[in-house]
């Protein structure tokens, strides 16, 4: 008798599987968001990043596309729309007058604000889990992103896990392991850090 090959169903693979699940309401949440404004999900990821990481400085389309993963190409044909609409501004570097720097129209800084909330409804699901296992799943999922960026599918993740400020698994609290030596505090499982402004990369 001949055996067809079977799907790979490893514990490892159904986790996979599961990832990519995921992936895609990150996906659709993004479409919806963005649908209600006539925007791609592109262009609404585009103006929530500017408005979360400007700091009222402005940044390069470089530093978005890195960010955002996508091809200079790609960004440039969804900045030319944004533009377009009046949400935001290509405008000549204070630094370096050939580079451009971008900058959110007043009208592009109201719908950004209002685009800020395309998770809701995961922040609503997530919002039912018990604090202990919330630590544990961000402390998981931060592991992971650290093991994707290292083997390049994750560009940036100014994160705990790949801090060269982070030391793990140096205290016996199991709620707050590890260490932030910037800090210097033990940090709680569920203060670990997305996208840390003081975020130092491993030399
Ligand atoms: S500096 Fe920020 S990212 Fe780095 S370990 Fe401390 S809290 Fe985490």
């Amino acid at each position: 008798m001949t055996h067809t090959p079977s799907a790979d169903n490893s514990v490892d693979a159904r986790l996979a599987a599961a990832l990519e699940r995921l992936g895609q309401a990150v996906r659709t949440a993004w479409v919806e968001a963005g649908q209600a404004f006539g925007l791609s999900a592109l262009q609404s990821q585009i103006l929530v990043y500017l408005l979360q990481n400007a700091q009222g400085a402005r940044l390069r389309p470089s530093a978005v596309a890195e960010r955002l993963q996508v091809t200079r190409a790609t960004l440039s044909d969804a900045l030319a729309a944004l533009e377009t609409k009046g949400l935001l501004q290509r405008i000549p570097s204070t630094i370096d007058r050939r580079a451009r720097e971008l900058k959110l129209t007043p009208q592009g800084r109201r719908t950004a604000a209002k685009l800020s909330r395309w998770n809701a409804a995961m922040v609503q699901v997530l919002r039912s889990l018990p604090a202990g296992e919330k630590g544990r799943l961000l402390d998981l999922l931060l592991r992971l992103i650290a093991e994707l960026q290292a083997c390049g599918l994750i560009t940036i993740a100014r994160m705990c896990r790949s801090c060269a400020f982070f030391e793990p698994d140096v205290h016996d609290a199991p709620e707050a392991p590890h260490h932030c030596r910037l800090l210097d505090q033990p940090l709680k499982l569920v203060e670990l850090r997305v996208d840390c402004p003081d975020y130092q990369p491993v030399e």
